[in-house]
């Protein structure tokens, strides 16, 4: 069996975006304004050298929601995986739950099992690439992306910074991650040292 590490996508391999006329920090709504953090391709590069599949699994409700076409959501997800392979770092898969509970396009109005906090786009990913999730970790920006690994059964990393508001909701909410890191390329030296930060 294989090994992974799932990786969110906003927020941790490219940037979150202020939408100034929505007042809202979103994903990328336009090819243009797709923009990989630094480290990232490094880091994904270690991810592979060290034995890991990389994964990308995403909750992408814009659609749902008419901030962008089907047709613009491809087109970025194209960019993004374009502009990791001139690095040499290929994601080996992605899985994405379109679905928002509050849909404005109708057939993408669902309560799946697939959104984040759930584990399915996880579980999906590791039945069809024969990944053992015990020897996993989903690396996310926010706490839906801890309690999906975590329920899953990955151990988990937390990119971000820790902020006492944000330690009392882990608690909460039961998702306290293995470890913070500032960025995925530190993250990956956690993965690659086995877990040693
Ligand atoms: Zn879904």
């Amino acid at each position: 069996m294989e090994k992974a590490v799932f990786l969110d996508r906003d927020g941790v391999i490219n940037e979150l975006i202020y939408h100034q006329e929505q007042g809202i920090i979103d994903s990328p709504f336009t090819v243009d304004q797709l923009q990989i953090i630094c480290g990232v391709p490094e880091a994904v590069a270690l991810f592979r050298k060290a034995g890991y599949k990389v994964i990308v699994v995403s909750n992408q409700p814009g659609v749902a929601k008419k901030h962008m076409s089907k047709k613009t959501f491809e087109a970025i997800r194209q960019r993004l995986v374009d502009q990791l392979i001139s690095k040499d770092a290929n994601v080996d898969a992605e899985y994405y739950c379109l679905h928002h509970p509050q849909a404005k396009v109708p057939e993408l109005k669902k309560v799946c099992d697939c959104r984040k906090p759930k584990p399915g786009l996880i579980i999906k990913a590791a039945g069809e690439l024969d990944i053992d999730i015990s020897k996993s970790w989903m690396v996310g920006d926010g706490l839906t992306d801890i309690q999906a690994g975590k329920s899953a059964g990955c151990k988990t990393i937390l990119i971000g910074k820790e902020k006492c508001e944000l330690c009392r909701r882990m608690e909460q909410e039961n998702a306290k991650p293995d470890f913070i890191c500032e960025n995925l390329l530190q993250a990956a030296s956690v993965i690659k040292n086995g877990a040693k930060p």
